[in-house]
């Protein structure tokens, strides 16, 4: 297992030959469900334990390769964390009560902070893949966290932009976007005194929905309580909106995209919440083929306006 970096595209591949030959479950086996192997059997609602087959680890071996000036290798020093929702193995996140789900974000907020302390941990990136359609084979509701030595290639580029908007504008890249999507409306999905839902203008995915909080803030851990209640409120209404769009239980990859934990200051950036729900309408899949992963660019077979209406009128019960 080892880091090797892509010359071409300047980013690093995990590689994890380790995960590839992952043990397959016996069927009816479920390992988050309480009292199995590390999960406890009683007196949680939330958890977190370490990934079983991590891609990144703590004291990772030493690389089978050996690093030269052109073909780069470096430690897979990291951690990978799974976040056990519930107890519950038939529940989903959108089914938790908003005072559970205030707990998941408090233990976000708590890995978060404990694992961006390490000082080989660059980033910490808190997501969570749904839905077999997704490639997701524990149906037992879970998000996990990847802490990496380096910022990965995305939100470098979201930090790129935003420093150099806050450079020439003297603020916040992301606070404008949220103030023009208020103004133009048409996109908004849901808010709430605290935080906004809304298919931004440049929506990537047809469901794929962006969460601010309205105040400029870095990461989850800068929330104040009322704050969290307000999130934890606004995920659940929009989570709730996502099953009942094809009512079936919306498959999803939703990431938490907040500032770097490498002791850097990133006074230009704002903490929120992107979805990219691989459904385009009623049993159709948005494939993201040749155009997307091969030349990196997007196509949107709608509009995002029609798309947020759809979702705007979708009800939340
Ligand atoms: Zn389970
Ligand atoms: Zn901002
Ligand atoms: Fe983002």
């Amino acid at each position: 297992m080892e880091l090797r970096w892509d010359p071409i595209l300047r980013e690093w591949i995990i590689v994890s030959d380790e995960r590839g030959k992952r043990p397959l479950l016996p069927e009816n086996f479920c390992p988050f469900c309480p009292g199995s192997e590390e999960v406890p059997s009683s007196g949680w609602d939330v958890l977190s334990i370490p990934n079983k087959f991590p891609s990144l680890r703590p004291d990772p071996p030493e690389p089978r390769i050996k690093s030269d000036r052109f073909y780069r290798c470096s430690l897979s020093r990291g951690v990978c964390e799974v976040v056990i929702y519930t107890p519950e193995h038939n529940a989903t996140l959108a089914d938790l009560s908003v005072k559970n789900i205030r707990a998941v974000i408090d233990l976000w907020a708590e890995r978060f902070s404990d694992l961006g302390k390490r000082d080989y941990v660059k980033y910490v990136f808190i997501f969570e893949n749904k839905g077999r359609v997704i490639g997701v084979t524990l149906d037992h509701p879970h998000g996990q966290i990847y802490a990496f030595p380096f910022i990965p290639p995305i939100v470098k580029r979201e930090i790129e932009s935003s420093k150099r908007y806050w450079k020439r504008n003297g603020k916040c890249l992301f606070c404008a976007v949220i103030e023009r999507e208020k103004r133009d409306a048409v996109r908004i999905v849901c808010e709430n005194d605290d935080f906004i839902c809304f298919l931004p203008f440049f929506a990537r995915w047809p469901y794929g929905v962006h969460i601010y909080p309205k105040r400029h803030v870095g990461a989850i851990t800068d929330l104040s309580s009322d704050e969290r209640d307000s999130f934890a409120s606004i995920l659940k209404r929009v989570l709730r909106k996502f099953d009942n769009i094809f009512n079936m239980s919306f498959p999803y990859m939703m990431v938490l995209h907040q500032k770097p934990t490498d002791n850097k200051q990133y006074p230009f950036y704002h903490f929120h919440v992107e979805f990219y729900p691989p459904y385009r309408e009623k049993n159709k899949i948005k494939y993201f083929a040749s155009v997307e992963t091969g030349a990196g660019t997007v196509t949107f077979d709608y509009t995002p306006e029609e798309k947020a209406k759809e979702l705007r009128e979708s009800p939340e019960t």
